[in-house]
């Protein structure tokens, strides 16, 4: 049993219309779930993804309009790369006024979305024509040290050490999306806090719901605190902190988004659970309106 590679990243942002106008309007992703957030439903929480909001191009978005930003730092996911096909790093470094550089074979845009989260578009070989963002590349994690969280991704969780330079080690799952965690070790540098622009959490892929519950047997047995299994309406979670202080999610690939609205429609309707419906009148005259930005409609 390995996992294949990220599931999704969630994120803290402010402005909700911002953030909007920014993932889906300017990087061109869909907006596939408009929800709120289960445990503060007077917010908003928006999933972004590839066109079939595949299991390694989800990105979230907790929006509280007015947060204040966190700070980078140890024990977080300092860095969310996406991957690009190769020939569209021109395209890409002209729209987000950077210019790439090289870090082991491939170009690496460096940019940050309207809160400051720190993001990178990175070219992937293999995969993709056109400009079009195909999901996520992988993750940067900060941490003061390294072994302990190298140790819980090459023995427990199957990846293996691909690439290193300096204090990045880079470790690779088998998947064809998202299967890359760099370790950067920075014993120097002041931990981070949580707040607008900084990543929530990290999911790792289960296939299945019985490869989730075999996850939590291995996670737990080696030590961690997992919580028990929780339903997301779209995926089922367990979750844990990882030696290094970040949130680890292991989030299931099924039922996924359309199993409360259809594929052509995806993100065009705020969702809730059944245990909201009875509020939704209320929760709707709670939330700022939103608009799509023009690019993505
Ligand atoms: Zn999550």
């Amino acid at each position: 049993m390995q996992i294949p590679g990220i599931h999704h990243v969630t994120a803290i942002a402010s402005d909700p219309q911002r953030n909007l106008d920014f993932y889906a309007g300017k990087l061109g992703l869909r907006l596939v779930k408009l929800t709120v957030n289960f445990d503060d439903p007077g917010t908003y929480h928006l999933y972004y993804g590839n066109r079939a909001g595949s299991p390694g191009t989800i990105m979230t978005f907790f929006p509280w309009p007015g947060a204040p930003r966190g700070r980078h730092g140890t024990g977080q996911a300092t860095v969310t790369a996406f991957a690009i096909p190769r020939t569209s790093v021109g395209f890409w470094a002209e729209a987000l006024c950077t210019e790439p550089y090289e870090r082991f074979d491939e170009q690496v845009i460096p940019f940050e979305d309207p809160d400051g989260l720190a993001l990178e578009l990175v070219t992937e070989d293999s995969q993709g024509e056109g400009n079009e963002v195909l999901g996520f590349h992988g993750v940067t994690l900060s941490e003061s040290g390294y072994e302990s969280t190298a140790k819980l991704l090459t023995e427990t969780f199957g990846y293996r050490l691909a690439k290193q330079e300096k204090n990045r080690f880079r470790y690779r799952a088998h998947g064809a999306i998202g299967s890359v965690v760099d370790l950067l070790c920075q014993p120097d540098k002041r931990s981070g806090s949580m707040g607008a622009g900084t990543v929530h959490h990290v999911a790792f892929r289960a296939e299945s719901d019985m490869q989730q519950l075999q996850w939590r047997e291995k996670v737990s047995s080696i030590g961690y605190d997992v919580t028990p299994v929780l339903d997301r309406q779209y995926f089922h979670s367990i979750y844990f902190r990882e030696p290094g202080g970040v949130l680890f999610e292991i989030a299931t690939d099924p039922p996924g988004f359309t199993i409360d609205e259809p594929f052509e429609t995806l993100g065009t309707h705020l969702k809730m659970p059944a245990w909201l419906e009875p509020q939704r009148a209320r929760i709707e005259a709670t939330l700022p309106k939103l608009t799509m930005p023009p690019a993505a409609k």
